[in-house]
């Protein structure tokens, strides 16, 4: 049935439920909440899954899910689809009727239309099991916690790809019209560690500072040139890169605190700079902070690695998009410096993310993912929808040959 007329298949399909799917969407973005307090979202999930006769197993810590589709025998693919579920800690400022009716909390990285994509994909995708015409299983696995990060690890701990072949997500881009996949071979999003540098001298009066150490004056040097000896120590076709986002020292204008700190982020795209990032940026710090007298201790907290996409995997992505989306629709996406914990998963198995273009095309709006006023085109739900389902049997057809390469293997 579906190798033949997939698209006409999906076409049926989306005609009886797209206006289901921009209705859950629209639901779960009045109702958000943040990594591992999804109760709700992932109440509403499970309840429509088993509607229509399927089976999710929540996940042991009580929000989030994974539901297999198809029977598989032990030589049948198993090919993964992941949706992250979780809102931000940000205001809603958009004028919609579906607007957060919870304070400070939003869907602002579209994690409710990758979710809204998922559920659609896995009726679509349990349809076509019923009749028969699924050749191999499917999981998908509806991810808490994206955002703080840790949630893929909960995945991972629950077994959820023990047993996968290939792995595949996608995620919103606001600056990519509706319509068009942005794909890439390689890292697509960057590693995202937090750095907090914590600052001590004696402290004193600001009409002498040779007799202290000018703390203000050293955190200021520590800032401005641990990114700059950074961008001369380090190759950048790795793009590491420090940014900065909170700085704080002293109470008043005419003393000298004798503490202050700064934190940032680092961010990387290639996986041996940023393995050596910490050791790096202590020596760094070191010897500004001893230049001005005072001691400076770095705190280096690991948060997510690159996501590096697997050749095979990419390709099947921009088939499935030529099949079911027609052959304009794949971009070539650019490196992006933000964290996406779907990287986890692909230190394991092979598998892609791909950018869903979400943009109203010849909209003059420009904002961006993790901004109070993010929304999308809701077209995109069923351009999700479609590249899901076909990536999905696309990867299942050529399943024999997935369980050969190794994570990676296939990167330049
Ligand atoms: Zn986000
Ligand atoms: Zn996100």
């Amino acid at each position: 049935m579906l190798e033949h007329d997939l698209e006409g298949e999906l076409d049926a399909f989306l005609a009886g439920h797209q206006a289901e799917l921009i209705d859950f969407r629209r639901d779960l973005h009045a109702h958000p909440e943040i990594g591992y307090h999804e109760y709700r979202t992932t109440r509403r999930i499970a309840l429509r899954l088993e509607a229509a006769g399927l089976r999710p197993s929540i996940l042991p810590k009580g929000t989030g899910m994974m539901v297999d589709i198809g029977a598989s025998s032990s030589d049948e693919p198993v090919v993964a689809l992941r949706a992250d579920i979780d809102a931000l800690p940000i205001g809603d400022e958009k004028t919609v009727p579906y607007r957060s009716t919870t304070a400070n909390t939003c869907h602002a990285c579209g994690h409710d239309v990758h979710t809204a994509i998922l559920l659609g994909t896995g009726l679509f995708l349990a349809r076509a099991a019923a009749a028969g015409a699924l050749p191999g299983k499917v999981r998908l696995i509806f991810q808490p916690a994206e955002e703080v990060p840790g949630g893929a690890l909960d995945v991972l701990a629950a077994g959820g790809i023990a047993s996968v072949d290939r792995i595949f997500a996608l995620h919103c881009d606001p600056r990519l019209d509706v319509g068009k996949i942005g794909t890439r071979t390689g890292p697509i999003t960057a590693a995202c560690d937090k750095i907090v540098v914590k600052v001590t001298g004696p402290g004193g009066h600001t009409a002498r500072p040779h007799l202290t150490a000018d703390l203000v004056f050293a955190l200021g040097k520590i800032i401005t040139e641990l990114p700059a000896a950074l961008s001369r120590r380090v190759d950048p076709r790795s793009s590491l890169s420090l940014v900065w986002g909170r700085v704080s020292a002293g109470t008043a204008a005419n003393a000298i605190p004798d503490d202050g700190v700064v934190e940032g982020t680092v961010r990387c795209l290639d996986d041996s700079a940023w393995h050596a990032a910490p050791d790096l940026l202590k020596a760094l710090l070191d010897s500004v902070a001893s230049a001005y007298g005072v001691m400076a201790d770095l705190v280096y907290t690991r948060n997510v690695p690159p996501t590096v996409n697997e050749a095979a995997s990419t390709a099947m992505i921009e088939a499935a998009a030529d099949r079911v989306l027609g052959p304009d629709a794949i971009t070539h996406a650019p490196q992006s410096l933000g964290g996406e914990d779907f990287a986890w998963y692909l230190e394991s198995i092979p598998g892609a993310l791909a950018r869903l273009g979400t943009r109203t095309p010849g909209s003059t709006e420009d904002f961006d993912i993790h901004q109070p006023k993010f929304n999308v085109d809701e077209r995109a739900i069923g351009i999700g929808v479609r590249l899901m389902a076909a990536t999905a049997l696309s990867a299942m057809c050529t399943g024999a040959t997935a369980r050969e390469p190794m994570p990676g293997a296939a990167l330049a």
